[in-house]
């Protein structure tokens, strides 16, 4: 066992679906997060921090094993997790570390797929309710009056308060906001009643030279439901345009609001590890499971391949390693969060893990061979609600080839739909909003067999199998 005096508490705080354009530390033009603000001013700011499949579970199991979705066992929202793999958490008990996880789970419930290597788990039934949520306490069901941000904080917080003060502590601190349905709490009620939220630059976007993928999807405006997302009918009377702007407002204004419920709550948590004398011996993490659409392209939810979803926020604070106010471009994964902790922890890093430890970079000191790429795979083909295609691709710091090999492989939450293969591919030092299909672009046809290559060669350095149609 390693010195408990040496071993950082770790705090890490997720949400749910709260892409980094809606956090003022990295730049938000609709919103101000002061409190997740702090966490960047005091800590580091990754500014390419990038999920591997961009939906709720698979990457939670991602974040738990440090393997990609075909090792851990789940590709889609409903593959159910195996709790008796090899978990980050159970490694960190086993070198002392007493663990907890409050809130979001969304792994499956019963049986193999409860919490496992956690000394306390009160999560959220399934995707959790926003109000008076059900729970379930160490497996029994409970019902906690409230709203389930602070309900979340509360048992969080409850939670460090009684923790064996001798032995370091790793506390997952999961919060369901800013999911859909997008329902804000009294407090936050009528936050942006008066003002105009900005659209995103994309919001109009015409999908031209775009795959078929993208002209599909139903994630556009139009596609939010009036009562459920948008808690109100449709006003009669309104033009296309007026209307799309319509719901917009309605979706990002809630959207909006329950993030300030979420920031008003990390708040409550710095707080507590200052007036507990922890802070500096803490390593507090803000980040979400992937990132999402905020009117991008037209669009909303996640999925896609493209920036908006595939980035991470992910910001460390670690006042004994890390320099505050710093900043990391490099490419990061949530691959790489399992064995951040373990690192820290001094419990070693299983060879079976896929990603690499950020400590180097944390303290300022990028390897020369760090990742240049990135491997993603988004497996849930055409499901009911999104009818987004199965794709995989690669992104590099400049470039991302996207391959629609639209098939669901008898994946549970897929349907049977077989699609033509498609191919995307973005140059993002010209066009960062990916506006501009080149795939098809003889002045890249170099650099698109070099990207065939290398993602062929990822899919082999992560075990998986390439889709030859
Ligand atoms: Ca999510």
């Amino acid at each position: 066992m390693s010195n408990t005096q040496n071993q950082p508490n770790i705090l890490f705080i997720m949400s749910d679906d709260h892409a980094a354009h809606a956090m003022s530390c990295y730049g938000s033009r609709i919103n101000e997060t002061p409190n997740i603000d702090r966490i960047a001013n005091e800590g580091m700011r990754f500014d390419n921090c990038f999920c591997t499949n961009s939906i709720c579970a698979p990457s939670r199991a991602v974040i738990l094993t440090g393997l990609y979705n075909h090792i851990a066992g789940v590709r889609t929202l409903v593959e159910n997790f195996d709790s008796r793999q090899q978990t980050f958490p159970k490694l960190l008990q086993k070198v002392g570390y007493q663990t907890a996880i409050v809130g979001k789970w969304h792994l499956g419930h019963g049986g193999d797929s409860d919490p496992s290597g956690f000394d306390y788990w009160c999560v959220l039934k399934g995707q959790g309710l926003y109000h008076d949520p059900l729970m379930f306490e160490n497996g029994e069901a409970k019902t906690f009056p409230g709203y389930a941000t602070d309900v979340t904080a509360d048992l969080s917080l409850d939670w460090l308060k009684r923790r064996d003060k001798s032995r370091p502590f790793m506390l997952m601190c999961h919060h369901k906001a800013p999911h859909r349905p997008w329902t804000p709490d009294e407090k936050h009620a009528h936050m942006y009643d008066d003002v105009t939220i900005p659209e995103p630059e994309t919001f109009y976007d015409d999908y031209a030279g775009k795959s078929e993928a993208v002209l599909e999807a139903k994630m556009r405006m139009e596609h939010l439901k009036p009562v459920v997302d948008l808690k109100s009918e449709v006003p009669e009377g309104l033009s296309a345009k007026e209307e799309k702007q319509w719901r917009y407002q309605r979706y990002i204004k809630d959207y909006l609001r329950c993030i300030a419920a979420v920031d008003d709550n990390v708040g409550r948590m710095l707080d507590y590890l200052e007036e507990d004398g922890i802070a500096d011996n803490t390593i507090v993490v803000y980040t979400s499971d992937q990132g999402f659409f905020l009117g991008d392209h037209g669009w909303f939810d996640k999925r896609f391949m493209y920036e908006e979803s595939l980035r991470m926020p992910f910001i460390v604070r670690y006042p004994k390693a890390i320099k505050p106010g710093s900043v990391n471009k490099d490419m990061v994964l949530n691959l790489d969060f399992a064995e951040t902790f373990l690192d820290y922890a001094g419990a070693g890093i299983p060879d079976n893990m896929q990603g690499q430890s950020l400590r180097p970079l944390l303290e300022g000191n990028t390897p020369a061979d760090w990742r240049q790429s990135m491997y993603y795979r988004y497996w849930m083909h055409c499901d009911d609600a999104h009818n987004v295609y199965s794709h995989y691709g690669i992104r590099t710091h400049d470039y991302k080839l996207i391959f629609y090999y639209g098939e669901a492989f008898g994946l549970k939450g897929s349907r049977d739909l077989p699609k033509n293969p498609e191919w995307e591919m973005f140059d993002l030092r010209k066009d960062p909003y990916e506006i501009n299909n080149v795939i098809n672009d003889p002045a890249y046809a170099d650099t698109k067999a070099k990207l065939k290559t290398e993602l062929a060669a990822l899919q082999e350095q992560f075990k998986d199998e390439p889709v030859n149609k």
